[in-house]
């Protein structure tokens, strides 16, 4: 059995490849099938950015694609960054610029609740399905650790005292937003093979 993962990013491919690992599972990368076009990202909410991507490859190629869509939502600013978290500060695209724009937005408001949102948009077998995986956190007040990427610095899961930048990248992998979705992936897939 074959499934597309429909992102450029190859650190993601593998990612996913290490969280999924089915042996009889064959995941081919953008690069693998010969796609190197950009997709343009333009949807309103993660989950139609998620499909956005899932669609435009499986109309291509056919058979099982999976997209991912990713955001920071804070609840002082009504979910935002959201769907732009990526280009919250430009279209520079750059974290530290986004962090940034976020600490000094938050800077009026006491309540610095927020979560990670992940959308898994796939294609399987003639059918569509779709996951979804949160973690809940807070953002602090300055940048520490200088693990992972993003807004890891300043982000802090619910149930620890260091941010996503400063935990081992085995932890983070345990507990994250897209970790929580593709273990709900891994476990549908393993039941179709
Ligand atoms: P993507 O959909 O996975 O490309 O994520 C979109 C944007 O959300 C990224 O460019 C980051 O700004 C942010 N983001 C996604 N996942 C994470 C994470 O695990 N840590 C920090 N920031 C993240």
């Amino acid at each position: 059995m074959e499934i597309i993962i429909a992102s450029h990013n190859q650190h993601k491919v593998e990612e996913i490849r290490s969280i999924i690992g089915a042996d009889r599972l064959i995941l081919r990368s953008l690069n693998d099938v010969g796609y190197h076009d950009e997709i343009v990202e333009d949807g309103a909410t993660l989950q139609a950015n998620a499909w956005i991507k899932a669609n435009a490859i499986h109309g291509l190629y056919g058979g099982n694609v999976m997209s991912d869509d990713t955001g920071l939502e804070v609840d002082a600013l009504d979910g935002a960054p959201g769907v732009i978290s990526a280009r919250f500060a430009g279209p520079q695209r750059d974290h530290e610029d986004n962090m940034d724009k976020l600490l000094s937005m938050l800077s009026q408001h006491d309540n610095r609740k927020a979560q990670f949102r992940t959308i898994v948009a796939l294609h399987w077998q003639r059918q569509r399905h779709e996951f979804e995986g949160i973690i809940r956190g807070k953002i602090s007040f300055s940048r520490s650790g200088s693990g992972g990427f993003g807004y890891d610095p300043i982000f802090v899961p619910d149930g620890y005292d260091k941010s996503f930048g400063e935990l081992s990248p085995h932890t983070k992998n345990r507990i994250s937003h897209r970790a929580l979705a593709f273990d709900q992936v891994k476990k549908f897939i393993l039941s179709q093979l």
